[in-house]
């Protein structure tokens, strides 16, 4: 084994990894990046078909963001925003995000934006934004946060708690208390045989309902939901699903928390997928595409009705007693600031819903192939669930690890994607990619596929 491999073994502790798996196989060591493709150490090539970790929105190589981070590293490399404290990045930036983030549904002026590192800590600001909110208003019991069976909102005590995928609670001891879960969107697995898009979002609407009821409205603070879920599937809800449960939230004066983690910043052919599935949030977390992970960076788009009721109390209690070392760090946020204006520059919102044209209806050219159950997705984000029977829609038994082994043959082909829960396939490359690449890509899927068979 290669010298970087064997150290990787001898020291590194992977997450999200199956350690003894990992133990046998080694790992995958990438050396660069330029554009849609990463070389490793051997130096084959791969189309890096999840942009990372759904994140390298921009691409790789970008010379104009190591631009921005270097002059900011020269002219100021670490400026705080802890009380009172400011600079130009940070100022800017949240400025910026103003014409990405679309109005709130009850919004009169303009966001705030919280800065943080990662869309862990973003979701886990939006658990204590809500119960400071609360506690404030004078609504001490409003805390319950309601999320759904296979969304993923990250790993921290509450982002992990409000994942709902088992393995991120089984031996952590999670979730913590308040937080429960609700039916997940998922058509191809949840919707009973000959049910329709409407009358299944009525459904999860109703199960929504009884499960406010059964807790109590006036103990429930929020609902947090992803547009499309990521890491949970690639679950792409049913037509009409977020007004109704939109409506069950308003009746009860019940907060949506939308997750634009990875849906944001033209995932899905939209400045915000929000806008993409009909969604009207009430806050808003963002990471990954923000910087398109050249520098970690997170935020949580704080509408001004719910900064205002904050003020007062922040005068009373002292401080707004939240937030981090690197909130706002001003390298990440310089970085941050000019991938905006390159999105801008070169309308990659309006390239990724043109190139999406193309990229879904490959993934729809895939239906009819081995072992293809469902395709979904929306933009540039596609699944591809696999059963051991589409006829029958049979399930592969969990120790085939299915989906692990087609992304394993993907590999092979030169094309990296990743397995997700429920043996699906995760398709999410960097906005650049041209409609002749969206080809390359999906030709290399299909020789995947033809050999999984
Ligand atoms: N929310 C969503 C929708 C995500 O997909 C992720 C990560 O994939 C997170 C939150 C957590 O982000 P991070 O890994 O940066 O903590």
């Amino acid at each position: 084994m290669e010298a970087l491999a064997e150290k990787d073994l001898a020291h590194l502790l992977h997450p999200a990894t199956n350690l003894a798996m990992h133990r046998k196989t080694g790992p995958l060591v990438i050396e660069r990046g330029e554009g849609i493709y990463v070389w490793d150490t051997h130096g084959k090539r791969y189309i890096e078909g999840l942009a990372g970790l759904w994140c390298v929105a921009i691409g790789y190589g970008e010379e104009a963001l190591v631009e921005a981070a270097t002059t900011q590293m020269r002219k100021l490399a670490y400026g705080q925003l802890f009380a009172s404290r400011s600079h130009e990045p940070g100022i800017l930036l949240a400025e910026k995000l103003e014409s990405w983030v679309p109005p709130s549904k009850r919004h009169t002026g303009p966001w705030k934006f919280l800065f943080g590192n990662s869309g862990s800590d973003a979701n886990d600001t939006q658990v204590k934004l809500v119960r400071y909110y609360n506690n404030v208003t004078g609504r001490p019991n409003k805390k319950k946060i309601i999320s759904r069976l296979n969304g993923y909102h990250g790993v921290t005590l509450a982002s992990a708690s409000l994942t709902g995928l088992p393995p991120f609670h089984a031996h952590f001891d999670l979730p913590i208390p308040g937080v429960m879960h609700t039916g997940c969107p998922h058509a191809f697995r949840h919707a009973h045989p000959g049910e329709s898009d409407e009358a299944f979002a009525t459904r999860l609407a109703d199960e929504l309902e009884a499960l406010i009821q059964k807790e109590g409205p006036d103990t429930i603070a929020a609902m947090i939901a992803e547009p499309i879920m990521g890491a949970g599937g690639l679950i792409v809800p049913p037509e009409g699903y977020f007004p109704k449960i939109q409506a069950v939230l308003d009746r009860h004066d019940i907060l949506l928390i939308d997750d634009e983690v990875i849906c944001g910043f033209g995932r899905l052919g939209t400045r915000m997928g929000s806008e993409a599935m009909d969604m009207r949030p009430d806050t808003v977390s963002i990471a990954k595409a923000l910087s398109s992970a050249y520098l970690p960076i997170s935020a949580v788009a704080v509408p001004d009705w719910m900064h205002e009721a904050m003020l007062e109390p922040s005068n009373q209690v002292g401080a707004f007693a939240h937030g981090f070392t690197y909130s706002g760090h001003p390298v990440a946020a310089a970085v941050a600031l000019r991938n905006l204006e390159l999105f801008e520059e070169r309308d990659l919102v309006g390239h990724a819903a043109r190139v999406g044209v193309p990229f879904q209806a490959r993934l729809q050219g895939l239906m009819g192939k081995p072992f293809v159950g469902n395709v979904r997705g929306k933009g540039l984000l596609g699944g591809l669930e696999l059963v051991a029977d589409p006829g029958a829609g049979k399930r592969f038994d969990p120790s085939a690890k299915a989906a692990i082994r087609l992304a394993a043959l993907a590999q092979e082909e030169g094309l990296i994607v990743r397995a997700l829960a429920g043996d699906t396939i995760a398709i999410c490359p960097p906005l650049v990619i041209t409609e002749a690449q969206v080809h390359e890509l999906f030709d290399a899927l299909e020789r995947a596929i033809a050999r999984f068979a």
